[in-house]
Formats: C-alpha cells, structure tokens, sequence
C-alpha cells in the first residue's frame, strides 16, 4: 500500500546525513560534556560549535541560545521563568497570550495563574491572527509578559511579532514568541524581530525530537525552570544530550540553506492538492494567508476523525489538530477562537506538506480524499 505523510507540522523524519552527524557521540564520543577530562571536552566542543552556528544562523549572541529538552520545555521556561523574574524584580503580576498558542504555553499560563498572576487572553480575527491594535490596548505597566507565537501550528497564520515589539518593549514587558513552527520555512533573526525570549524545536525541521532552543536576549532576567547542575550557564540543570544538540543544529543548518527550494516545492503541492480537490463542494480553508506548509480544511457534513481514521486505512495520514490534541474529542481552541462553531472545528482537518512528499504522493492522497469526503457524505 502507498503510504503518503502529511502532517509536517507534527513531526518530521529525522534526515539521514543529520543521523550520521549525530551517531559518534552515542557511541565513541559518549562523555559527559560537563567533565573536565578529554571525553568530555570533546563533546563540550560539539556542543560549542552547535551553539555558536545556532547563535550565527539566528542573529544571536551563542551565550543567549541554551538548549532545552524541545519547544515545551522552552514554552514553558520561558512563560514562567520570564513572568516569575518581572514580578520578583517589578512586581508586575499580569500576562497576556494570545488564545491560539500551542498548549504548552497555554499550560504555562495557568500555572501562573495558580501562582496568582492574571492572565488576560488576547483574541484573534477569522483569518487567526492577532489584532496588534488589540494588543497595544491591553497593554500597560503591570504586564509581565506578552506570549505570542510566530505562526500558528494549525492554521500556519503567521502573527504580528516584529510590528508589536517597539511597543511591547516600550511598556517594559517582556516579549516571548514561540517559534516552532515558523523555523522551519522562515528565516529567524532574532534581532529584526525584536523579542526577549524566541523558542523553537528539533524535531520540526527534519532533526532529532527531544531536543529545542530558547533564546534570551542578554539582559533579560530569567527564573530557572530546571534546577540541578550548572549547565547552560547556571540556568538549566541536566546532563547535555549531546548527540541531539548536534543533530540539532546540523538540521537547522542544513534546513537554512534548503529553505527556499523547499518552500517552493511545498507551494506547488498544496496548489496541486487544492486543484485536485476542487471537484468537492462545501470544501473551505481555515484561516488566511499563512505558512503554506499548512492547510486547514473544513469539510461540511463530515467529522474529522471518520475522515482521517479512512484515510489512514488507505496509508495517508494527516491531522485534525494539532498532534496532542488529534486523540481528543474536543474541538480545536484555535479554530473556535477564529469563531468557528464547534461543529465546524470538528469539520476540519489539518493537511502539512514537507520536503519528503512528492507530486505522485499528493495526488493519490487528494484523489483518495475527494474519494472519502463523498463516501462519508454518503
Ligand atoms: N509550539 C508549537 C507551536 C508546536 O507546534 C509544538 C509542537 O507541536 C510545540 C510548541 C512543542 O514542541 P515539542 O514537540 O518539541 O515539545
């Protein structure tokens, strides 16, 4: 049976020559990167050199990237250590999200809650993205911390970031977005941007899983998240992963200098995918222009995991929201924050393309997809 992959967003296979990069430090250069013997120097010097491309390719400085564990823990660091720091030095105690953030950092957020902040939740329009004019009235000098991510996992809306930072700075508010799915199909300065905090996550762009990045600007005051030893200068305990800081940052390197072919042969797909399944009526895309990695479709008449229980019988698999939400039963914040009735949100499904899928690839699985709404519909 063909097998086609589309949920990109989810997850991503791990490329092979990033493999091959990563299996000497499982193997032969195994030392723990903190001793202080030649093992470890020479993995401290691979985890050197992954940070320094890292810092080169984002527009950092390498002692503002520290690895995490992946995008959640850096979510959550940054959420939490960020909002804890104001209020220990300013005792701001409000923080604003905006309502279609990745659960991680939604999580975060009430556990602030819990830990007496308020946080205020900052709505989008249809097209799910935020209204920056919006954000400027919410602010004021109690906020703490502004989260706000890059683009959107479900929708790939790509969100306000650089054209609120001058006004978030200036109320003296750190800024944090989530990045995660943006790095893999834009290129991230950090400095153009103009944010405090920026996280993003192996995984997403054909590296390792279990491994992340968050960068924070020099100057900003973090909490730690993650005591213990005095890894990553003091502010994140644990033994490094070694084998996955560097599978890390050669798939982000490597992903860098693909960027733009692949971009455009994901362009394609989802113009050929969206062709070939223009012969269904009752067929809309969620959201506006965004990420084109990303297409969220709702299909009237048809519950979205009938749909993608169907297509994974015929080996397609795709998503219906975001990859820890698609085994619930509840429908998608995101969408619902668009304005989407419940029964729409449970109408829809997500499709992501990647470097790995093919023009053949896509057709079957568009023609089975026509195929399976229409069966469904009955
Ligand atoms: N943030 C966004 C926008 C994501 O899409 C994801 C993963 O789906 C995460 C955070 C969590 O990243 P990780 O899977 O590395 O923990």
């Amino acid at each position: 049976m063909e097998t086609v992959y589309l949920d990109h967003a989810a997850t991503t296979p791990l490329d092979n020559d990033v493999f091959e990069k990563m299996r000497p430090f499982y193997t032969e250069s195994f030392g723990n990167a903190d001793s202080p013997h030649s093992y470890g120097r020479k993995s401290m010097i691979a985890v050197d050199s992954a940070r320094d491309k890292i810092a080169e390719l984002i527009g950092a400085k390498p002692s503002e990237v520290y690895f995490t564990s992946g995008g959640t823990e850096s979510d959550n660091w940054a959420i939490i250590g960020g909002a804890l720091s104001k209020r220990r030095q300013e005792n701001r105690m409000r923080v604003l999200v905006s309502a279609i953030e990745h659960h991680a950092a939604l999580d975060a957020c009430e556990r602030l809650k819990r830990d007496g902040f308020t946080v205020d939740v900052i709505p989008v329009d249809g097209s799910g993205r935020v209204c920056a004019e919006k954000v400027k009235e919410m602010l004021g000098y109690d906020v703490a911390l502004v989260c706000m991510m890059a683009a959107n996992n479900e929708t790939g809306a790509l969100q306000p970031v650089q054209e609120l930072a001058d006004e978030i700075k200036s109320c003296g508010a750190y800024f944090f977005t989530d990045a995660v799915q943006l790095a893999p199909y834009e290129r991230i300065d950090v400095k153009k941007l103009g944010v405090d905090m920026l996280s993003f996550s192996g995984h997403k762009f054909y590296g390792p899983k279990g491994v992340g990045v968050l960068y924070i600007k020099s100057g900003v005051k973090m909490e730690k998240l993650v005591g213990g030893g005095e890894q990553e200068r003091g502010l994140r305990g644990g033994t490094l992963n070694v084998p996955s800081v560097v599978g890390l940052s050669a798939a982000y390197e490597k992903n860098v200098a693909t960027m733009s072919a692949t971009n455009e042969k994901i362009t394609k797909l989802r113009a050929l995918f969206l062709k070939e399944i223009s012969v269904l009526e009752g067929v809309k895309i969620n959201g506006g222009k965004g990420l084109d990695s990303i297409l969220n479709l709702q299909i009237e008449g048809v519950e979205n995991a009938a749909l993608l229980y169907a297509l994974d019988l015929k080996g397609i698999a795709i998503a219906a929201g975001s990859a820890c939400a698609s085994a619930s039963v509840k429908p998608s914040h995101v969408l619902t924050a668009m304005g989407l009735a419940e029964k729409q949100a449970k109408s829809s499904v997500r499709i992501s393309f990647g470097k790995t899928n093919d023009e053949e690839g896509v057709l079957y699985a568009a023609r089975a997809f026509v195929e399976t709404v229409n069966r469904i519909r009955g």
